[in-house]
């Protein structure tokens, strides 16, 4: 009989000490652990690996004959979703966290890693190993802000726990996929969000005042199909702000350099993802990937109301006008913003076709970004889906 090879330990990272992804790294906690070991291929930043990850994943990986895997990655199926009794204070109706609870109820899993926040700031993330329904409801809704929410892996390792879920955005996935076959474990469930232009927490704190109305009240905030920011405050009151109207001269830099390098917004690593792009207004939008992703969502069907995803309207001419605007920092008067919002809202893209517009605003930007400040690393660092995506259009030198 062969033994088995513990895996290999480094020593991990002072909180102060700079990563090995410099200026790029998004805090994804790998670092804050023995793992560390693996940094250089496990890291989003300095080893872009998704095609290989996905074959590991899923069985195969993206299909570059077929434009819906360029957007959505690998997937069996997309449906959008509410439940029929949302957990309050959630992001939005909770689908995340029944699902985690429901696995943990079930002895799918004997522990689920999520973000909760610090007691003193709601927006300060917590990263824990949740082992009951309550500390797993604890760390719902979206801490807007980077999380090290992989930091919590060692303790997996010490608790000797053998079937886990962990909850998380792109580039943790990643690294936690790369590192998968080192943790010990026997099942690993991965449930995604979809994820874009996160934040430091004091750039979160910029975004926040040079944006709302009362920066200090804001319990949640999104990015909505109906293109503005829906700021929800403490007294339950909504703020919307449209998109053309943000100060996109003083928030240009408020974006973590991580984000702006990032080709991952679909969470292409994740067995299950929950988002909300591709799905009506107050829905939210899940894509199966491969078959513990389905098995995942089965736990929660009876709690769920569902439709199928439609996709309507051409985004290809609103994304075209919105490069050039992006790159030289135009901001619209307020009044001029919200009538471009109302009329967009009425005729521009809805469901897949307003998932397609955001991932390709956000491809277009950030190719510029890494074409500009990181040449040498753009062939390597640009999957071949988001190249397909991103030639699609005209771009400024
Ligand atoms: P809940 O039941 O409220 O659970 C939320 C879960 O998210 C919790 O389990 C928590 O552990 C986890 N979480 C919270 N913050 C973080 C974090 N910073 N890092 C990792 N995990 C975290 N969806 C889209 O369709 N388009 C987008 O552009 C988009 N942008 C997003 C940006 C960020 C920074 C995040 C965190 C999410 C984003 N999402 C996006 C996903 C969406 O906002 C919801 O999180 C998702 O639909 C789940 O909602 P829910 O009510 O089911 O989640
Ligand atoms: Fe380490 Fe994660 Fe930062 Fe990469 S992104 S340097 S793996 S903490």
């Amino acid at each position: 009989m062969t033994a088995v090879q513990p895996h290999l330990k480094a020593r991990a990272l002072k909180s102060s000490s700079r990563r090995p992804a410099k200026e790029l790294c998004s805090e994804c906690g790998l670092c804050d652990t023995y793992y560390i070991h693996y940094v250089k291929t496990a890291c989003a930043f300095l080893n872009q690996q998704v095609a290989e990850l996905e074959a590991q994943a899923h069985g195969r990986s993206r299909n570059l004959e077929h434009p819906d895997d360029w957007y959505f990655g690998v997937h069996q199926q997309m449906v959008a979703a509410r439940k029929t009794d949302p957990i309050p204070g959630a992001q939005w109706t909770g689908i995340v966290s029944s699902i985690a609870i429901q696995m943990l109820n079930r002895g799918q899993v004997e522990g689920v890693v999520c973000v909760q926040n610090t007691d003193t700031d709601r927006f300060q993330p917590q990263p824990i190993l949740a082992r009951t329904p309550e500390e797993i409801l604890a760390a719902r809704v979206n801490k807007p802000t980077l999380s090290p929410n992989l930091s919590v892996l060692e303790q997996i390792e010490q608790s000797g726990m053998k079937r886990l879920l962990v909850i998380g955005v792109g580039c943790q996935i990643q690294a936690l996929r790369a590192v998968e076959q080192q943790l010990g474990l026997e099942k690993l469930y991965v449930l995604g969000t979809p994820c874009v232009d996160n934040v430091t927490r004091a750039g979160l704190q910029k975004f926040l005042e040079t944006t709302s109305r009362s920066p200090e009240t804001v319990v949640h905030y999104e990015f909505m199909q109906d293109f503005r920011v829906h700021f929800k405050h403490e007294d339950g009151s909504v703020e919307t702000v449209p998109f053309f109207g943000l100060k996109t001269n003083q928030l240009k830099d408020v974006f973590a350099p991580s984000c702006m390098t990032c080709f991952d917004y679909v969470n292409s690593l994740a067995d299950l993802v929950v988002g909300y792009m591709g799905a009506p207004f107050g829905w939210q939008w899940i894509v199966v990937r491969n078959q513990r992703g389905q098995e995942m969502l089965d736990l929660v069907q009876d709690q769920l109301e569902t439709q199928p995803v439609v996709s309507q309207g051409d985004r290809r001419q609103a994304v075209q006008q919105s490069i050039p605007a992006y790159d030289q920092g135009v901001t619209l008067p307020m009044w001029a913003a919200r009538l471009m919002g109302v009329v967009i809202e009425k005729i521009g893209p809805k469901g897949l076709e307003y998932a397609r517009f955001s991932i390709d605003s956000h491809f277009t930007r950030n190719y510029l970004y890494v074409k500009r400040h990181y040449p040498e690393k753009l062939a390597a660092h640009v999957p071949d889906y988001a190249q397909r995506i991103v030639s699609q259009y005209k771009l400024p030198e």
